[in-house]
């Protein structure tokens, strides 16, 4: 699994915890986009190295609506909500306490 960092709009209150870029985990590649129809910044899967797990067919989706109206999250950090800027969470990455 690779990190994943809280970034929280100022603006709104929208918060979304997520790689803010591209990253590589075990098996999936994932890149961190806008879905427009959701309103939310969603890691999405976009690459695999092991087809035999996930299929193509689940690739470049949204993984809360399954759609593909998906926009890559620049590196200004737009909010989804009201295009402020989101900004990373200073107590970020997130840490597994357990
Ligand atoms: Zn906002
Ligand atoms: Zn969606």
């Amino acid at each position: 699994m690779g990190s994943h960092y809280a970034f929280c709009c100022s603006g709104c209150g929208y918060s979304a915890e997520v790689s803010g870029g591209a990253d590589y985990g075990f098996v999936a590649q994932t890149e961190t986009m806008i879905c427009k129809p959701c309103r939310a910044v969603v890691d999405v899967l976009v690459g695999t190295r092991d087809p035999n797990q996930i299929s193509t067919d689940e690739l470049n989706q949204c993984p809360e609506c399954d759609g593909n109206d998906l926009t890559p999250w620049d590196d200004s950090r737009p909010c989804p909500r009201c295009n402020g800027t989101m900004k990373a969470d200073p107590t970020s990455p997130t840490t597994m306490w357990d």
